[in-house]
């Protein structure tokens, strides 16, 4: 299988049906139209899986619910190739955004890590843009006083309708200084304007999708010139109706264009999806091969944030 490395997974998005459906069961906890009748979840557009997210999420309860998640997600990416994933970590899920409650669920996440050796694992602490900017000033004080070897990033994501990139340009301060890795969600819903912001606003270097940047070319020629690099998710794309199918994806065309770009599955479960769907997909629809998936798989741990000596490692590996 090819070694694949992923920059952009939600944890809690992760989260197999069945791990929740057991972790619901043993709690007592109603989950009524969170799944359909196949035992996927269930939403009809994206406001709507925002809110089946988080009744999902709401079984989530303890440091050790969270423990035995990161375990489920991550051998779910061990059986798909993952030998990298960066996944986002949400202290508004983990604690309510205090700190001291937010150090043991950090340590009961790495614990899980530790249980599935055949994947490395590096946290982005994120805040969640409907949340508004004054929770997410309290997520970058987690972030920043748990950066580390672990916590290593710091993002974005949420509904992009809200307010605007620059609302959030302390908490991206306080985490830059911090030493963190930025990434924000951007030319998803929102169009190239978006990403505009999130390069002006938060000088981030990486972009949660960026997509839709294909609508204007001058930025998709910044985005090439300064090597900024998106996590492209196209199954979550398509699931959530950006566009109406693979072919019509612009990752191709971005691609062509000379921008630096990685792929990951966002929250597989929910759009029926896995980085070997992904790759499989992308096979299909535009003849991507194995040289290619490697580039790709370079371009991501050349971005990943993480220190020199795991980069050269990974880098090692993807060439072995
Ligand atoms: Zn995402």
């Amino acid at each position: 299988m090819t070694p694949k490395i992923e920059l952009h997974l939600h944890l809690e998005g992760a989260a197999p049906p069945a791990f929740i459906r057991g972790l619901a069961a043993e709690k007592k906890i109603d989950l009524t139209g969170v799944f359909d009748a196949r035992g996927h979840y269930a939403f009809r557009d994206f406001g709507h899986f925002l809110q089946v997210y988080e009744a999902a999420t709401e079984v989530l309860q303890t440091p050790d619910d969270y423990r035995r998640l990161t375990r489920a997600v991550l051998e779910q990416s061990a059986e798909n190739g993952v030998i990298y994933t960066e996944a986002f970590l949400s202290p508004d899920f983990c604690g309510g955004r205090d700190l001291a409650a937010w150090r043991d669920y950090l340590a009961a996440i790495r614990e899980g890590a530790a249980e599935v050796p055949e994947v490395e694992m590096r946290g982005i602490v994120t805040c969640i843009r409907h949340f508004g900017p004054d929770s997410a000033r309290q997520t970058a004080l987690c972030a920043a006083e748990t950066a580390g070897d672990f916590v290593t990033g710091f993002g974005m994501g949420g509904n992009e309708a809200i307010g605007s990139q620059g609302d959030f340009a302390w908490a991206f301060d306080c985490a830059r200084e911090a030493g963190l890795g930025l990434t924000t969600h951007a030319g998803e819903f929102g169009g190239p304007e978006s990403v505009r912001q999130a390069l002006d606003d938060l000088r981030v270097t990486r972009i949660g999708h960026g997509v839709r940047a294909i609508e204007d070319d001058a930025l998709v020629d910044r985005l090439a010139e300064d090597g900024i690099v998106l996590e492209v998710c196209p199954g979550s794309n398509v699931v959530l109706g950006l566009y109406p199918d693979i072919r019509r994806h612009p990752i191709e065309r971005l691609r062509a264009r000379g921008v630096a770009l990685t792929v990951s599955t966002d929250d597989p479960p929910f759009f029926h999806t896995t980085m070997e769907a992904e790759y499989a997909a992308l096979n299909a629809a535009f003849d991507w091969d194995e040289s290619l998936f490697a580039d790709i798989a370079r371009t991501a741990a050349q971005a990943a944030f993480c220190d020199a000596t795991t980069r050269q490692r990974l880098l090692d590996r993807l060439d072995a």
